[in-house]
């Protein structure tokens, strides 16, 4: 853990000795959208945040991605999975003027059910190695050690009375039903997790949904193609990047910010430096795209 924070002051400081930060502003944010991608954070770590970015950004919604600028820097909020602890950001929101986009997970918010990974089972089968197993093998797996995906008893979502507080200011998409890996997913699984979980989620909230996130950032042709059998206009991606007219609706691109991230640590990440250096040593390649299985 000192090591890591060592190594991430380090990176931190080359950064902002040589400029990186404001160069790459200059280059590649300049007139595009930033989508930062959060969990689960702190209100007072993402308060600290939404400060710092407000001092040279300006904050847009999703749904406004592909819309011109105005030659400042923009960004998105988004939140994935629904946790119960987005709740406690609603005065954060409201404070900084922010629509953030919370993409859920229609089967594990509403009702006192595990997000898989949270659940003490995926620890000791391994949170990584089970995200690479068959669908079948991972829910077989995780069986063993005593997690049912639709089991009631100890939920890890937002309930619906959180819901429906917090529906006048943020944005609720389409994060799957039970955030498989979708291309570790048969036809089957993988179209019904896309579909059902949009309609779940539609019933439970009386609005469309327009925006999906692949979970995991894991997708291929085949996932895109039932994202948009099932009506979504947009889709975000874990790849690195910035946002603008010419960016593929259902490929955009994101920038993932560590939950816990001090500022320092967050203006560094910003740069896209950080998860580019985490996905070359993962996917082996320079393209900025997050390790696909
Ligand atoms: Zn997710």
């Amino acid at each position: 853990m000192i090591a890591k924070r060592t190594l991430q002051r380090v990176l931190a400081r080359g950064i902002t000795t040589f400029r990186f930060d404001r160069a790459l502003r200059q280059l590649l944010w300049r007139d595009r959208v930033a989508v930062l991608l959060y969990h689960d954070p702190r209100p007072d770590t993402l308060d600290d945040h939404l400060t710092y970015l407000k001092s040279f950004c300006d904050f847009v919604p999703l749904s406004q991605v592909a819309s011109p600028g105005n030659g400042r820097p923009r960004a998105a909020i988004t939140l994935d999975d629904g946790a119960v602890g987005n709740a406690d950001l609603l005065p954060v929101f409201i404070k900084h003027n922010v629509r953030p986009t919370l993409f859920l997970c229609s089967q594990f918010v509403g009702r006192p059910t595990m997000h898989w990974w949270l659940h003490p089972a995926a620890k000791l089968a391994g949170i990584e190695r089970l995200k690479r197993l068959s669908n079948v093998e991972r829910l077989a797996e995780l069986g063993k050690y005593g997690y049912q995906q639709a089991h009631e008893g100890e939920g890890t979502g937002l309930t619906t009375a959180q819901i429906e507080t917090m529906r006048p200011f943020v944005d609720f998409q389409a994060h799957t039903r039970f955030h498989p890996i979708l291309t570790r997913c048969d036809d089957r699984d993988c179209e019904e997790e896309i579909s059902v979980g949009k309609s779940e989620l539609e019933s439970m909230l009386g609005t469309e949904c327009e925006h999906f996130a692949y979970p995991n950032g894991n997708f291929t042709e085949r996932e895109i193609r039932f994202v948009k059998a099932a009506g979504f206009k947009t889709a975000r991606t874990c790849n690195l990047g910035w946002n603008d007219s010419r960016s593929d609706p259902y490929r955009l691109k994101t920038i993932v910010i560590d939950d816990d991230a001090a500022v320092w640590w967050f203006a560094a990440q910003l740069t896209g430096i950080p998860v580019f250096l985490r996905y070359l040593r993962h996917a082996h390649n320079f393209s900025g795209n997050s390790p696909q299985f």
